[in-house]
């Protein structure tokens, strides 16, 4: 099997797009498990108030959990709310509750508002917490709580959903991306596109893929991840179908996905977060 790559200080890899069902989630979770069997350490930040990420990864998040709200909102430090993810040993998960759809409008106040969980991931990073990747699920929207992810990542990956509409609403997210670049964090760069959920069998999925692949030519990841009800799935157990069932497409997918972002960022990592 192939070598994945380690970055050379710990990078935050947000995951975001302001689009519902395109695979996020999905990809946080199988890129995090299929990261760890690369031998990387990878801690996951559950930033959506669903606990989508949570619920996949074994992980109950009753309201009142101490969770990434916690965090969020400054009460907790990072290192206190990790849990470990049961199904994949060594994989460290920040749950996300409910209670999170609450802190846009408590954080409007604050001073450092976006920076919250910059400010938190920085502390937590600077104890050497022995961390190559954070991976961060961020919600369907553009608001505070997907602000905060861009700010404290250094890299963006971004699930693409192939289908018809694959580029509709890319180019506000990539407008969002720039101001925060220029305004926020100019670390801020995009580490990759992920196709996700083609059906390789239908014309159009061929289509998108090759509209994606003009359109961004370096940064779309060559590996594209199919459509399969083994991904759709495994989280009904608690389990990423990179453990659950690693010999599917999918899980196979999502391991060469993550191999790719592994070399991308043992590549462009240098400096560090300094
Ligand atoms: P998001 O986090 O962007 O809202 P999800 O990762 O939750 O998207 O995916 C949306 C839905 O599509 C979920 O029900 C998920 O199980 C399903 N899904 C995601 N990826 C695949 C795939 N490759 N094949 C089949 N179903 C998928
Ligand atoms: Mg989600």
């Amino acid at each position: 099997e192939a070598r994945f790559g380690r970055p050379a200080s710990p990078v935050v890899v947000t995951v975001a797009n302001q689009k519902g069902g395109v695979g996020k989630t999905t990809s946080v979770v199988n890129l995090a498990a299929a990261l760890v069997m690369g031998g990387l350490r990878v801690v996951v930040v559950d930033a959506d108030a669903q606990g989508n990420a949570s619920s996949a990864l074994g992980i109950a998040h009753p309201a009142g959990t101490p969770s990434s709200y916690d965090v969020m909102v400054g009460q907790a430090d990072l290192a206190e709310v990790l849990q470990d993810c049961p199904d994949v040993p060594g994989l460290r998960v920040c749950p996300s509750t409910i209670d999170l759809s609450g802190a846009e409008i408590e954080m409007v106040d604050m001073p450092r508002r976006a920076q919250m969980l910059f400010d938190a991931l920085e502390s937590f990073l600077e104890g050497d917490p022995g961390v190559d990747v954070v991976l961060v699920d961020c919600p369907p929207s553009l608001g505070l709580v997907t602000l905060n992810a861009l700010v404290a990542a250094d890299k963006v990956l971004i699930p693409i959903q192939t289908e018809y509409y694959a580029l509709e609403g890319l180019t506000q997210l990539w407008t969002t991306i720039d101001r925060i670049r220029q305004q926020l964090n100019p670390r801020l760069e995009v580490a990759g596109i992920l196709l996700t959920m083609a059906d390789r069998r239908t014309k159009l999925s061929e289509e998108v893929e090759a509209e994606v692949r003009r359109h961004f030519p370096d940064l779309t990841l060559r590996s594209v991840i199919p459509r399969s009800v083994r991904v759709s799935e495994a989280p009904s157990y608690g389990q990423t179908v990179v453990t659950y069932e690693p010999r599917s497409a999918g899980a196979l997918a999502y391991r060469k996905a993550a191999l790719e972002l592994s070399l991308r960022l043992e590549r462009e990592s240098g400096s560090g977060r300094a």
